[in-house]
C-alpha cells in the first residue's frame, strides 16, 4: 500500500514532518524513488551512496513552467546545476536549448542531440581553447569582457567562421532576495551596462555576428515579486542598450533565479505570479524589440526537488547527550547539504530515514559523513525514528549542486553513484 508521507506522519509524530517530504511516496515504510523502493535501488546500484533523479518529477516541473510562463519564452537548462549525461538527455527533448558555462558542458549538451543553435555558452575566463572549441561547434559565445570580444573574433578569423555572440550584461540594478548574487555592483560576470554601448560600437567593426543580450541577476531566490520585477527591469535594460546594437535584437537572455524551498520556513516560489507579470513584459518587449526571442534559463528549479542523496547509517554512537548517525556518505559528495556551498547559515537540508519513511519520530539525532572534519554534518538535530546500522538515510532537494558541485576527491573515499530512475 502506497502512502503520502505527510499523510502517514500526520498519523502520530507527524508534527514536524518536513514540507519537502510530502510530494513523496512510501511503501511499507519505504522511500519510493521513481516507484522503486529505496532498498531495491541501492540493491540494484550496488552501492550507497548515490544519487536518485526521478524522472518524472523533471517533467512535471518542466509542464507546470510551460503552463505558467507565456508561450512565446523559450525554455533553457543551465546544465551546471547537474550536468549527468542521462538527464541532460531526457531534458533535450523538453526544453528549448541549453546554456553551458564550460566547453566540457557544451559537448555533453551536443552529445543529447541538442542543436548548438539552441546552446548559449557562458561564464567568465573562457580561455583560446574553449573559445575555439563553442565557435567551431556553433555556441553563441556570451561575451563576459571586451578583451573576450576581440580574441572570440580573432579566433573567429583563425577558423573561417563569423562567431555567433551575444553580450552578457552587469546590470546596473541589483536582484532583491537572491541567495547568490551575479549583477548590481562590480563583477567578474558580464560587461558593465554603461560600457556596453561602446562595446557595442566596437562590436559591429569586428566579424561577429551580434545576437542579442544576456542579462542574469542571480539565484536560488524565492521572492517571486522581486524576480518578475527584475525581469521588468532586464526589459528596460535591454531596449535601452539596444539603440547601439549593430543589428536588431534577436536573442535575449532573461536570466532565471526561480528558487526552490529547502528549509521550513522557505516559502515555494510563487511561479503563477512570476508567469502572470511575465506576460506584460513580453508585450513590451514583443513591441520595442520584435525580432528577440526571449529566453529564461533555470537550472535548480528544474532538477532540485527530482533529486534525492541516498546513504547508509554505517555506525550509530552516542557522545554525552546526544545520538550520531555515522553514514557513508558525506559532504565530499553532498556539500551544499552541510550548508558549505554558498549558503550564509548552516541550515538543515530536509533529512529523514529513507527505510523508516513517515513513521513515528523517536529520537533525535545528528547525522554525519565519514570524512575526518567536523564540518560533515549532514543534519544537526532532527527528530526521526529510531535508526540502526544499516538504515538508508534520504537527503531531499539534492537534484542540484550535488556530485558536481562536491570535493569528491577530499579524503579520497570512494566516489558516489547516479541515477535516473
Ligand atoms: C548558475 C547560472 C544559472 C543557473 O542558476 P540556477 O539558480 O541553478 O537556476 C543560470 N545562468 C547563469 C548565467 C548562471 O551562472
Amino acid at each position: 500500500m502506497s502512502t503520502n508521507a505527510k499523510m502517514a506522519g500526520s498519523d502520530k509524530a507527524g508534527k514536524s514532518a518536513h514540507p519537502s517530504f510530502a510530494p513523496w511516496q512510501s511503501e511499507n515504510g519505504e522511500l519510493l524513488i521513481g516507484k522503486v523502493p529505496v532498498r531495491q535501488l541501492a540493491a540494484r546500484l550496488g552501492q550507497t551512496p548515490f544519487y536518485a533523479y526521478d524522472r518524472e518529477k523533471i517533467t512535471r516541473r518542466i509542464k507546470e513552467l510551460r503552463a505558467a510562463l507565456p508561450s512565446s519564452v523559450r525554455l533553457h537548462y543551465a546544465i551546471k546545476a547537474n550536468p549527468m549525461p542521462a538527464i541532460v538527455g531526457h531534458l533535450r527533448d523538453l526544453v528549448d536549448g541549453f546554456d553551458v558555462a564550460s566547453a566540457d558542458e557544451f559537448d555533453v549538451a551536443l552529445d543529447s542531440g541538442m542543436s548548438a543553435d539552441n546552446i548559449g555558452f557562458a561564464g567568465p575566463g573562457k580561455s583560446d581553447t574553449e573559445l575555439a572549441r563553442a565557435i567551431a561547434g556553433g555556441a553563441l559565445v556570451e561575451l563576459e569582457s571586451p578583451n573576450e570580444m576581440e580574441r572570440t573574433a580573432r579566433i573567429g578569423d583563425d577558423l573561417g567562421v563569423t562567431p555567433r555572440v551575444a553580450v552578457r550584461v552587469n546590470p546596473d540594478f541589483k536582484l532583491r532576495g537572491s541567495g547568490m548574487h551575479m549583477g548590481g555592483g562590480p563583477s567578474q560576470f558580464g560587461i558593465d551596462a554603461e560600457h556596453v554601448p561602446a562595446v557595442l560600437r566596437q562590436l559591429g567593426d569586428l566579424s561577429l555576428d551580434f545576437h542579442g543580450f544576456h542579462i542574469f541577476g542571480g539565484s536560488q531566490n524565492l521572492n517571486a515579486d522581486a524576480i518578475a520585477t527584475a525581469e521588468d527591469q532586464i526589459a528596460d535594460l535591454a531596449i535601452r542598450l539596444a539603440d547601439d546594437a549593430p543589428r536588431p535584437v534577436r536573442y535575449l537572455n532573461i536570466g532565471g533565479g526561480f528558487g526552490i524551498p529547502y528549509f521550513p520556513k522557505d516559502t515555494p516560489f510563487d511561479l503563477a505570479h512570476v508567469g502572470a507579470r511575465l506576460h506584460d513584459t513580453v508585450a513590451r518587449l514583443a513591441d520595442a524589440l520584435p525580432k528577440a526571442a526571449v529566453i529564461i534559463e533555470l537550472g535548480r528549479y528544474i532538477v532540485g526537488e527530482a533529486g534525492v542523496y541516498v546513504c547508509r547509517v554505517i555506525d550509530r554512537k552516542q557522545s554525552r547527550d546526544q545520538t550520531y548517525l555515522v553514514t557513508d556518505g558525506g559532504l565530499h559528495h553532498h556539500l551544499s547539504a552541510t550548508g558549505n556551498f554558498g549558503q550564509g547559515i548552516r541550515r538543515n537540508y530536509p533529512v529523514a530515514i529513507a527505510t523508516r519513511f513517515g513513521m513515528e519520530e523517536e529520537e533525535t539525532v545528528n547525522v554525519v559523513g565519514c570524512l575526518c572534519t567536523p564540518i560533515d554534518l549532514l543534519a544537526d538535530k532532527i527528530a526521526v525514528p529510531a535508526a540502526e546500522v544499516g538504515d538508508l538515510v534520504a537527503i531531499f532537494q539534492s537534484g542540484a549542486y550535488g556530485k558536481s558541485a562536491s570535493p569528491e576527491g577530499f579524503l579520497s573515499h570512494p566516489g558516489v553513484k547516479e541515477a535516473l530512475v
